[in-house]
C-alpha cells in the first residue's frame, strides 16, 4: 500500500536531485540549527501535537475532517520543497499548468461545457469571489441563500456591501420553495445560493425547481457543493448512491464551488470556484508594475482574487486524480462507501429503542437524538453521549459531534417533543471515511449501550 515511509525519501532525492544543476548549494550559517536542538524541539511538537482529536480513526465520526491521501500528502510534500507560487506563471510554471489540468477534471465531473476557474485557499473564499463576480453581473441587487446555507455567505455579503436574503427550509432542510417565490417577488434579487449538501444536515436544496424559478427572471445562481460535490460522482439514484435530479442540474449554473480538501481527500487548504461564463474575468483585471513577466499566457493570478497560493496544494490535487481519477470507479468508490455508511447507520437508528433518526441523510451525514420526550431531556442526553463516547478507553472511543434544533425543526419533521427549552442538540455523524462504513454496526451498539446505562443510572440527589 501507500507507505510514506518509502515514497517520502523519493521526494527528497527528486527535487536534490533536479537542484543539483544548479551548482552546490550551500546553506548560509545563519540558517544552520543544531541536530540535537531540532530533535528537542520535534519531541516537544509531536507531544503538542495529541492534543487532537484522532480523526484518522474510524470511530471518528464527528465533525468533516480526516487525514488526507497519502498521495495527496506526497504530491503536496514534493512541491513544497520547491515552494512554488500558484499565483503568476513566473512562481509556478509547472504547478499552474497542473492546476488548470485539475481545474478542467472538475468542471468535466461537473458536466460544465465551458468553465474559468481556479483553486482557492478555502471553499469561504471561493464563495466570495462567486458572490463578488454575482455582484459585478447583477449590481445593487441583493443575494438569497437558505437559513441553512453555510454561515459565511451572510459574512461575504456584509464583506461585499450586498443585502443577503434567509430563505427558510423545508422539513428535510432544504430551500423552501414557497418562501423562495415569496423572497423573488418580495426583494430585488440577483442572486440565488443554492447550497447541494448542507454543512449541517447534508440536505441538497432543489437546483431544478431553483432554476426554473430563477432562469425566467434573469436570476443568477451559484451553487455552494463544497461538501457535498464530489458526490457528483455517484449521483445517480443506486441504492449506494444519492439523488441525481440536482447534482444533473449543475450544469446550468453560473458558478460552483467545492472544497477538494473536504471529499476531495486533500490536506488544507484547497477550495475551488468554477464560472460557466470565461467573460467574468474581465473583472479581474489589474495591472501591477510587479507581478507577470514571464510569458502573455494566462496567469492564474489575472483570475483569482487571492495573490500568493501553494503550487503544492494544486500538485496534491493533481497526484492524488492520477490515482484516484474523479470516475464512479475511482474516487466514486471512496463516496459510495461512505454513502453506504451513511444509510446504514441510519436503519439502524431507525429499528432502535434509544435513538430517533432526526431526519433521512441525503449523503453521509446522520442526524439523531436519544429518544425522549422533552427538549431538555434531549439536550442532556445528547451532550452525556458526546462526552461518554469520547471518554471511552481510546481504543475504543468514539468522537461525535452535537447539532442544534429549534422546536419547529422537530415538529416538521414530524417528532413531536415537548419545548420546555427553545432549542436542543442533536447528534450529527458524518460518515466521511470509507472505513467508517465497516465500523458503523460497532459504534451503533456501543452508543445504544451507552444510553441505556446513562437511562438506568440513579438520579444524582438533589432537591426535587
Ligand atoms: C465547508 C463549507 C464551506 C466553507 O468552506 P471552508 O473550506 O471551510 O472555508 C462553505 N459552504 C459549505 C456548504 C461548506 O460545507
Amino acid at each position: 500500500m501507500t507507505d510514506l515511509r518509502q515514497w517520502l525519501p523519493l521526494a527528497v532525492d527528486a527535487v536534490d536531485a533536479w537542484m543539483s544543476q544548479f551548482g552546490p548549494q550551500e546553506e548560509h550559517p545563519s540558517l544552520r540549527v543544531d541536530d540535537e536542538r531540532l530533535a528537542q524541539a520535534f519531541h516537544e511538537l509531536s507531544d503538542r501535537l495529541q492534543d487532537n482529536y484522532p480523526f484518522g480513526s474510524p470511530r471518528y465520526v464527528g465533525q468533516m475532517l480526516k487525514p488526507p491521501h497519502p498521495a495527496a500528502v506526497l504530491g503536496y510534500v514534493t512541491a513544497m520543497l520547491i515552494n512554488p507560487n500558484n499565483h503568476a506563471l513566473d512562481g509556478g510554471p509547472a504547478t499552474a499548468q497542473m492546476e488548470k489540468e485539475v481545474v478542467a477534471d472538475l468542471a468535466a465531473m461537473f458536466g460544465m461545457p465551458t468553465h474559468m476557474g481556479h483553486l482557492t485557499s478555502s471553499g469561504t473564499i471561493a464563495n466570495l469571489e462567486a458572490l463578488w463576480a454575482a455582484r459585478e453581473t447583477h449590481p445593487g441587487k441583493s443575494i438569497a441563500y437558505s437559513a441553512d446555507a453555510h454561515y459565511t455567505h451572510s459574512r461575504m455579503c456584509e464583506v461585499l456591501g450586498v443585502p443577503g436574503v434567509s430563505v427558510a427550509t423545508d422539513s428535510a432542510g432544504r430551500m423552501d420553495l414557497n418562501d423562495l417565490d415569496r423572497v423573488l417577488d418580495a426583494h430585488d434579487i440577483g442572486t440565488v445560493v443554492a447550497t447541494l449538501g448542507t454543512t449541517g444536515l447534508g440536505a441538497l436544496d432543489p437546483l431544478p425547481e431553483i432554476l426554473e424559478r430563477t432562469q425566467a427572471r434573469g436570476v443568477r445562481v451559484h451553487v455552494d457543493t463544497a461538501y457535498g460535490g464530489f458526490f457528483t460522482l455517484i449521483a445517480d439514484d443506486s441504492a449506494d448512491g444519492v439523488a441525481s435530479a440536482p447534482f444533473a442540474a449543475i450544469t446550468r449554473a453560473d458558478s460552483i464551488v467545492v472544497d477538494p480538501h473536504k471529499h476531495g481527500l486533500q490536506p488544507y487548504g484547497c477550495g475551488a470556484v468554477l464560472f460557466a461564463d470565461p467573460a467574468v474575468g474581465r473583472f479581474y483585471l489589474h495591472d501591477s508594475p510587479y507581478t507577470y513577466f514571464s510569458s502573455d499566457e494566462l496567469h492564474l493570478g489575472e483570475i483569482s482574487l487571492e495573490c500568493s497560493r501553494a503550487g503544492a496544494a494544486a500538485a496534491a490535487l493533481w497526484l492524488t486524480t492520477r490515482v484516484l481519477p474523479l470516475t464512479d470507479d475511482g474516487l466514486g468508490q471512496v463516496l459510495r462507501a461512505c454513502r453506504r455508511g451513511g444509510l446504514d447507520w441510519a436503519r439502524r437508528l431507525d429499528a432502535s429503542q434509544e435513538f430517533t433518526l432526526f431526519q433521512e441523510p441525503a449523503l453521509d451525514i446522520v442526524t439523531y437524538f436519544p429518544t425522549h420526550q422533552r427538549m431538555s431531556e434531549i439536550d442532556a442526553a445528547s451532550r452525556d453521549l458526546f462526552t461518554d463516547a469520547a471518554s471511552l478507553p481510546s481504543a475504543e472511543r468514539i468522537d461525535l459531534a452535537t447539532y442544534l434544533v429549534e422546536e419547529s425543526g422537530f415538529r416538521t419533521r414530524g417528532h413531536m417533543v415537548d419545548s420546555d427549552v427553545p432549542r436542543a442538540r442533536i447528534m450529527r455523524s458524518t460518515v466521511m471515511k470509507p472505513e467508517s462504513a465497516d465500523a458503523i454496526k460497532e459504534i451503533e451498539t456501543t452508543l445504544e449501550s451507552l444510553v441505556s446505562s446513562r437511562a438506568a443510572a440513579p438520579v444524582p440527589d438533589g432537591p426535587h
